[in-house]
């Protein structure tokens, strides 16, 4: 007589066998891997794998594949939509202890890395190079992650995201096949894009072990500047003529004066609680100073309060730490609130509207919100604030939510710049898309996951 035994249990002492106790079903371990940094309910997995190679990725994922057992790619964990939320439970698969720098090319400026490598690390390696990685949302996440969100950061308006950063990628596909996409050319017309595919893909179609990344030169000078205005929409104006007159900021960026009083409280800014541009210019001395001064007249024309300068490195530093650590900032406004936050981008022309009219949405609906944007690209974000543990307040925040999105659609909008569709966007996909892409996008994942092992639940509704 045979033993039944279930795939899961098969596949946990198949796996056991070449990952020994980096395959675990610690409680603790797993309620880690059961959510990212967003508000839906979190699922535990039946087991985390630590994976350290791309071998024992393949190994895993043939099993996995071959007994019908989910497997989620999890890489730090801060994505904001579920992603990393096992919503058919089976194995979340850390890559996090991947971090190997593998190679840096100086002279074509480019490098292959380990997924579970983070930003920081990666241009902490960089600096005595003359280089650096300019790709850099406000999380310690790895670049696996980034390249599975198509994350992007402060500095996309000048250097793109991680769709201009990726040239190529190392992925395991669910059977354990492995790929090589791309390659070091900074050109190539040589077939359909693989690597684009994959990158903005939410492990659904493939898990990422080896990433070739662009790199950037250090400028010759850089400069900051913050400018404050008496209203959101001059602030977002001087935006829109900025980016309309082509002058190369490497950063602006938009913090209204919620986001201000929640910013000084947090991270002692001393400036006062208004609408508020954080810019930062690159490139030599002679056209930063041009482009600043630019930037500066356009800024006066709508009324903005001066350029408050930051030219050394330290108080560069503090002033985009505080920028990147807007999140927090908006979470500890008032004790025991917690937030979500809308992703929407707009062409730029629209970006007053879209702000402006996020913001009466908010009042109306009597709603805290704090907003903080990539402004250059038409993408902000409204946090959302509502008091933890109240599953009300978070119902409520999510229908504001929905209608800011709608008018960033009802604007030509997509519904996520850059933080991804994960479990909380599904909804939007068709809307933006229409019915004959979500066919195509269906068939491009069937063809690559028939099984649907790989981050099942997410990107489509069922
Ligand atoms: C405070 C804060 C600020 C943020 N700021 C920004 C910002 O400015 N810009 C921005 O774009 N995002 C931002 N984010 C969102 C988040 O940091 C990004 O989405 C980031 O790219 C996620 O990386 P991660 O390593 O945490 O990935 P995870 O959250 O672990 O995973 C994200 C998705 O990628 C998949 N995945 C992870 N690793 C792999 C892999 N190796 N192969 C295949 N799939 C994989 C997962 O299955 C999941 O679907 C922010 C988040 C927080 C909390």
């Amino acid at each position: 007589m045979t033993i039944d035994t279930h795939p899961l249990d098969t596949v946990l002492a198949a796996a056991r066998a070449f990952l020994g106790d980096r395959l675990s079903t610690n409680a603790s371990i797993r309620e880690q891997h059961s959510k990212g940094e967003d508000a839906n309910p979190p699922v535990l997995p039946d087991a985390v794998a630590f994976v350290e190679t791309t071998e024992e990725v393949s190994r895993l994922l043939a099993l996995c594949n071959a007994h019908g057992v989910p497997v989620t790619p999890f890489g730090a964990g801060t994505s904001l939509e579920g992603h990393v939320v096992p919503v058919r439970r089976g194995i979340s698969l850390d890559l996090s202890r991947m971090t190997a720098i593998l190679e840096v090319n100086p002279e074509d400026m480019d490098c292959l890395v380990e997924p579970g490598v983070t930003r920081h690390q990666l241009n902490d390696h960089l600096r005595d190079q003359g280089l650096f990685f300019p790709v850099d949302p406000g999380s310690h996440c790895t670049l696996g992650g980034m390249a599975a969100t198509r994350a992007s950061g402060t500095n996309a308006v000048r250097y793109g995201t991680m769709r201009e950063a990726v040239m190529g990628l190392e992925v395991v596909l669910a059977d354990g096949r492995v790929i090589q996409t791309g390659g070091r050319t900074r050109k190539a017309a040589n077939g359909y894009d693989l690597t684009r595919l994959f990158v903005g893909s939410e492990g659904t179609l493939g898990v990422v072990t080896k990433i070739r990344l662009r790199l950037q030169g250090i400028p010759e000078a850089t400069t900051a500047a913050v400018c404050q205005f008496d209203s959101l929409a001059a602030a977002v104006e001087t935006v829109i003529m900025t980016m309309q007159a082509g002058i190369p900021v490497a950063r602006i960026e938009l913090a209204d004066a919620d986001q201000m009083r929640a910013s000084i409280a947090y991270s002692r800014l001393p400036y006062e609680p208004l609408p508020t541009l954080f810019l930062e210019f690159h490139g030599s001395p002679g056209s930063v100073r041009e482009q600043a001064g630019a930037v500066e007249a356009l800024a006066s024309e709508m009324g903005g309060k001066g350029f408050a300068w930051a030219e050394d490195a330290e108080t560069r530093n503090r002033l985009w730490k505080a920028r990147h650590d807007a999140w927090w900032a908006a979470n500890a406004l008032w004790p025991g609130c917690r937030g979500i936050t809308t992703d929407v981008c707009v062409p730029i022309s629209k970006l007053a509207e879209a702000i402006v009219s996020a913001k009466e949405a908010a009042v109306a609906a009597e709603q805290n919100t704090c907003i903080v944007g990539h402004v250059g690209d038409g993408n902000f974000h409204c946090v959302i604030l509502f008091p933890a543990d109240d599953p009300e307040g978070l119902e409520k925040a999510w229908a504001l939510d929905r209608r800011i999105v709608a008018q960033g659609l009802a604007l030509g909008g997509t519904c996520s710049g850059e933080h991804g569709i994960g479990l909380g966007k599904r909804e939007f996909l068709e809307q933006e898309h229409g019915p004959e892409v979500l066919a195509v996008m269906r068939g491009l994942k069937a063809s690559l996951d028939p099984r649907g092992i790989l981050n099942p639940g997410k990107l489509f509704l069922n």
